[in-house]
């Protein structure tokens, strides 16, 4: 295939490589000058739980903020954080970012709710990762309920004896765990066993069609079953639609999270909106329908 391509073809993938590393090492660079510069936000996407009609917690989900105001999002520069390297202190600075938000939740609000925060694998697979959580917890004084570690399914099955060791870390400091974008990688059901965490979010992939393809309403159902049998809450990722979020609730998930309810939004928005109404969400008024 490649033969019968010939010259003309190599050379017009090379070129698209070439311009694709030349892409990722400039963006490396701005990276590299950025930390530390107040350059990255996070921004908050509310969660609620389904039978009580309220917010539950959040994720924080990070932001580039150019000098000229515009925002890059994750997409643009997490893969390139992640091959240089630079997802370590760029993580580790956004953990830290998200327990000090909590903080000033609690201190200036008197409340706050659970944040979700997304660890990279080589953030996780870090030895000194359980003593960065620990350090973020100490600096900002906030309970460890409130800290929630996201970590998808591949970067925990990994080095599975490895994440059992943390995982069991974590419960012991009081620390939430969810399992993200379940059932895009693969579990070992015997591992999803022993894995001491408290949730399970189901991917965005298998809610999008939920209403109209009973497959994917019986692959949700299966995980919402599976999660529940070992003790874990079920959330929902990429709600857009009304007819989407009252199959969920039918099939007996949890929580939701998705446009459906708000994009993510800045902090002082993520306040305004959600944290401050009395965290009471006016628009989740779930209709009953049948399965
Ligand atoms: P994720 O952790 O699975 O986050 C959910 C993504 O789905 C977010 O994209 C969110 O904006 C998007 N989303 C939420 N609701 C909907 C919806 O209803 N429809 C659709 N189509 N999309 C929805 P975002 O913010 O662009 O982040 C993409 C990914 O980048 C995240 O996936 C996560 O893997 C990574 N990421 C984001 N922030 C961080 C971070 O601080 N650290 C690390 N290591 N990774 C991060
Ligand atoms: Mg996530
Ligand atoms: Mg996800
Ligand atoms: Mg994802």
């Amino acid at each position: 295939e490649a033969k019968k391509s010939g010259r003309n073809q190599y050379r017009f993938f090379s070129a698209e490589m070439a311009e694709a590393v030349k892409r990722d090492f400039v963006i490396q660079g701005e990276l590299r000058s950025a930390l530390g510069s107040g350059q990255f936000e996070l921004f908050f996407q509310p969660q609620f739980d389904l039978e009580a009609h309220r917010l539950s917690g959040c994720e924080a989900l990070v932001r580039w903020r150019l000098p000229d105001g515009s925002l890059r999002f994750p997409d643009k520069f997490i893969g390139v954080a992640e091959r240089s390297g630079l997802i370590i202190p760029l993580g580790n600075e956004l953990l830290l970012s998200a327990c000090m938000t909590v903080k000033r939740w609690l201190d200036e609000y008197g409340g706050a709710v659970r944040v979700g925060v997304n660890v990279s694998a080589l953030q996780f697979e870090q030895p000194d990762f359980i003593d960065t959580v620990l350090n973020a917890l100490v600096q900002s004084g906030i309970p460890p309920q409130f800290l929630q570690i996201e970590l998808t399914e591949s970067t925990v099955m990994h080095d599975a004896e490895t994440s059992l060791a943390r995982f069991e870390a974590l419960k012991e400091m009081g620390v939430q765990v969810a399992i993200d974008d379940f059932g895009t990688g693969y579990s070992s059901l015997a591992y999803l066993k022993r894995f001491v965490c408290q949730h399970l979010k189901i991917d965005r992939s298998f809610v999008r069609d939920i209403t109209h393809d009973a497959g994917d309403r019986h692959i949700v159902k299966a995980m919402i079953d599976l999660a529940h049998n070992f003790g874990l809450t079920t959330v929902a990722e990429g709600v857009e639609t009304a007819e989407q979020q009252d199959m969920l609730l039918a099939l007996g998930c949890n929580e939701t999270q998705g446009y459906y309810y708000s994009k993510p939004i800045p902090e002082s928005e993520f306040v305004q909106r959600f944290l401050l109404s009395g965290l009471t969400a006016t628009k989740i008024r779930p209709t009953v329908v049948a399965v």
